[in-house]
């Protein structure tokens, strides 16, 4: 059974209605999922290192202690398995864009912007956003920002260079593929500012890296990555 196609079949008829989005119960509550399905989701609840989110036994893992990132701290709110992975695919390459709302929420009902200035979704480059009609990280980034009150700045940052999706690289070739791909436009806006990049799915976390260094070199005071799902690493 082709589980991904299955998965999108149920998205594509139950979304609006009061189906669970995963399963045939009509149970759902206002997520869009039933109580089951929310909770025997993926979520990322295991102890994780508080700066770049992968499994830990202490606050900082030794990775971060010996080459710390640029950015300050990681939030992801599931581990990157199945369903989340099947439902990100969905919502990614199957125009189910109204699984943005349900990501944002989740987002928001994990992270707090007290403490920030600014939400930032990754940019994407003119030309894929012209190909893909929507930016999956700016429609998280909306709901987030609606229900934290916060500021959304999409515009101060901008993607200047075409380069091959992520995803579709080696892991070892993605921090050489995303080297320099980002140009602060609006240096103000930045400058002593307190950030939140949002994205959908931390994998190396080369692309949220190079922006935190990019924003860091800008000014910015603090940089964090909220992600949606993070790819852990398996056991
Ligand atoms: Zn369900
Ligand atoms: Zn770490």
């Amino acid at each position: 059974m082709n589980i991904s196609l299955n998965i999108n079949h149920l998205f594509f008829n139950r979304l609006l209605g009061q189906h669970c989005l995963l399963c045939a119960s009509r149970k759902a509550n206002q997520t869009g999922l039933c109580n089951e399905c929310l909770r025997d989701l993926p979520w990322h609840s295991a102890a994780h290192c508080e700066r770049c989110g992968l499994p830990a036994n202490s606050n900082i893992c030794g990775q971060c202690l010996s080459t710390p990132p640029y950015f300050d701290a990681t939030r992801s709110v599931f581990s990157y398995e199945f369903p989340v992975n099947c439902m990100m695919q969905a919502y990614k390459y199957g125009d189910k864009l109204n699984l943005g709302q349900f990501f944002g929420q989740m987002l928001a009902e994990t992270v707090s912007a007290e403490k920030l200035d600014i939400i930032m979704p990754m940019p994407m480059h003119r030309v894929r956003l012209k190909e893909r009609g929507y930016n999956q990280a700016l429609e998280i980034a909306k709901v987030l920002a609606k229900t934290q009150h916060k500021k959304l700045d999409y515009r101060s940052v901008e993607r200047q260079k075409l380069t091959p999706a992520q995803a579709s690289l080696p892991l070892k070739d993605r921090v050489k593929n995303i080297k320099g791909v980002f140009k602060v436009n609006v240096v103000e806006n930045i400058k002593n500012k307190r950030i939140a990049i949002v994205d959908d799915v931390m994998t190396t976390g080369a692309s949220l890296n190079e922006l935190a260094k990019t924003l860091k070199q800008a000014g910015a005071s603090h940089v964090e990555c909220w992600v949606v799902a993070r790819t852990l690493p398996k056991l």
